[in-house]
């Protein structure tokens, strides 16, 4: 079943691998991967420890180049990218509102709508009481939803996520899943999520897919059964256990590869 939108889609990788090092110390750390994603698509990736997820992540997102092979990314503009780390990349000597224009800014917004939009962005972030507080102030669930509002706010058109929550606790996380996909479903955004967490994947996913233990590869791919709109109300359905333990299954034999290695 082929999706028509993967005719064009946002992000196309072929091929893609990355080694670190020379010679006897290289690190043949990701790929070959081939990916490609449709626009408006919210893809997750899950896989082992140390496998080339974040190292996939940062060659989309220009940070680094692959070793061969080829991404390619379908924007107006570069800029159009916001990725969001898992230790929030907050300025903690900016405000809180300084740190969500901070995109606007650099893309030369006029301040007052800057401001505008920022603040908005904080609103719904819950924050707005907040604009002018310094992070350092700030919960690390305030400070990670100061962290989504700055890239949301730019309204990239491929938002790139390293293990996002990964340093916040169950509870926090939940809320912060069900805000993303309230925020992501209302928005024509396509998404790269990286996560360890199965059932992050498959509650905010279109598509989970499933690397390999280093060198990482795509060795599988599953589509959550859930329509869009949905909420986290799926995380009881029955075919989401089933799911998240069919995974499970897959990324555990990667592990074990791993351990024996
Ligand atoms: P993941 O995000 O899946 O945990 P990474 O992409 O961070 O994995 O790393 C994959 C492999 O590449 C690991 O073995 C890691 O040590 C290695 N690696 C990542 N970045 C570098 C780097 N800048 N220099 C050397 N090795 C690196
Ligand atoms: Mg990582």
């Amino acid at each position: 079943m082929e999706d028509p939108h993967l005719s064009h889609p946002k992000l196309r990788a072929r091929a893609v691998t990355r080694t670190f090092g020379r010679a006897a110390g290289a690190v043949h750390a990701l790929g070959p991967v081939d990916l490609d994603i449709a626009p408006g698509e919210f893809t997750c990736i899950v896989g082992p420890s140390g496998c080339g997820k974040s190292t996939l992540l940062r060659i989309a997102a220009g940070l680094l180049r692959p070793s061969s092979g080829e991404l390619s990314i379908r924007t107006s503009d570069r800029r159009a990218v916001a990725m969001i780390f898992q230790d929030y990349g907050i300025y903690d000597w900016k405000t809180v509102l300084a740190n969500v224009r901070f995109g606007l800014d650099i893309q030369r917004v006029p301040r007052r709508e800057a401001n505008a939009r920022a603040e908005e962005w904080l609103a719904r972030m819950g924050l707005a009481e907040f604009a002018g507080a310094y992070p350092a102030t700030l919960s690390g669930g305030m400070r990670q939803r100061v962290a989504i509002a700055r890239a949301l706010a730019v309204e990239p058109e491929i938002l790139l996520m390293d293990e996002p929550f990964a340093a916040l606790d169950a509870q926090l996380r939940t809320i912060l899943q069900d805000e993303l996909l309230a925020l992501t479903q209302t928005t024509e955004t396509t998404t790269l999520f990286i996560t360890h967490s199965l059932e992050e994947a498959i509650v905010l996913g279109d598509r989970v897919l499933v690397m390999s233990a280093r060198p990482g590869r795509v060795i599988a791919a599953r589509r959550p059964p859930f329509p869009r709109p949905r909420s986290g109300d799926v995380r009881t359905a029955p075919e989401f256990t089933a799911l998240k333990s069919e995974l499970w299954d897959l990324l555990r034999a990667e592990v074990g590869t791993e351990a024996a290695a």
